[in-house]
């Protein structure tokens, strides 16, 4: 299929109200482009994305964990994670996995291609909150996308956090996300573990899966005092975090201290296509972002 890309006119840079009566939710877009774009594996490229507008890109904040709607003109929008730093307003940097119409155009842009941004949506992970604390970071496969954000957010005020530890797993070492950050990751003095699946010929780590790690951690007692100093962000597919928040809390940690992100249940990302909804709550409204304790209350979250 050809891959024609014309930029139309839908970035527009002023707010409009939400269609989903009852919520309060406005969208503002902006014009961007594609500025630098990398594979990190087979399927998932990196996009940096700059807001074309000086004064817009300046302005444009967001908090770790929340997400965009990136639309290639001509072909459709989607929400993606940001995955950058937040003191990078408006560079953004998604990781996109090539999965069906959209990002398979996606994965054929060049450089330069101009983009359409709105957002940011959703709720966030609250690092601010988390100052003075321990923090554990534990993300399934593309789990990992998400928790960039707070992982560089951290980096960048790591002086302000207690121990910081992060376990990431993936199917098999050539799934693995941001590969060449783990270096700078530990010369900051963040505690990281990556577990595979399956190893290949070159994979000397361990094998398994990302609860066996986290059991050895919390029979080693590590990070300490769960109850008083650690949250814990957790990003993943369901049937992971569920094991992982489940051990977490017969460590004691308290559930309205580990947060999850529950994107995977969603589809337009701005209350529009009532895909996400349990009961009466927008998981894209009022999510992504739950701590555990509303997730459990959320019936059939998981
Ligand atoms: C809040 C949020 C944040 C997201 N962040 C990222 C991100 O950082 N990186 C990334 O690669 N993807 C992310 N996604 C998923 C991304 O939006 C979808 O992969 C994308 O919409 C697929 O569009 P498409 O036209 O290529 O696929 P389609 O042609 O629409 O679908 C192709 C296949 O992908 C499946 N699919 C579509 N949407 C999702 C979804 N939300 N979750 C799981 N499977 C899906 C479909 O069921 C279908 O099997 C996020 C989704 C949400 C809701």
């Amino acid at each position: 299929m050809e891959n024609k890309l014309q930029f139309v006119d839908l970035a527009t840079s002023h707010g409009k109200k939400n269609s989903h009566p009852g919520i309060e939710h406005f969208e503002y877009s902006y014009k961007a482009e594609i500025t630098n774009l990398y594979p990190l594996t087979k399927t998932e490229k990196l996009y940096q994305i700059q807001i074309v507008d000086p004064r817009e890109r300046k302005d444009f904040t967001f908090q770790p964990g929340q997400f965009v709607m990136l639309e290639l003109p001509g072909i459709g929008e989607a929400p993606f994670s940001i995955s950058s730093s937040p003191i990078r307003h408006g560079d953004l940097e998604l990781c996109i996995r090539r999965v069906g119409k959209m990002t398979n155009f996606l994965d054929r842009v060049k450089r330069g291609t101009k983009v359409g941004i709105s957002g940011p949506f959703g709720t966030h992970f609250p690092v601010e909150e988390m100052v003075d604390n321990d923090i554990l970071l534990i993300a399934g496969g593309l789990g990992i996308v998400p928790l960039r954000s707070p992982i560089m957010s951290v980096l960048e005020n790591r002086s302000r956090y207690g121990r910081v530890d992060i376990i990431y797993g993936a199917r098999e070492p050539l799934e693995l996300l941001f590969t060449y950050q783990y270096g700078m990751w530990k010369q900051f003095d963040i505690n990281l573990d990556i577990i595979v699946d399956k190893a290949d010929d070159k994979w000397t780590g361990p094998v398994g899966l990302i609860t066996e790690i986290l059991q050895k951690r919390i029979d080693n007692g590590t990070p300490n005092d769960f109850r008083k100093k650690t949250n814990a962000i957790v990003c993943g597919p369901p049937v992971m975090f569920k094991f992982v928040c489940e051990m977490l809390i017969k460590a004691g940690l308290p559930m309205e201290k580990m947060f999850v992100s529950l994107e995977r249940r969603m589809h337009c990302g701005r209350g529009k296509c009532c895909r996400c909804n349990i009961g009466s709550t927008y998981t894209c409204i009022e999510g992504p972002v739950f701590d555990y304790w509303s997730v459990l209350n959320l019936k059939e979250a998981i």
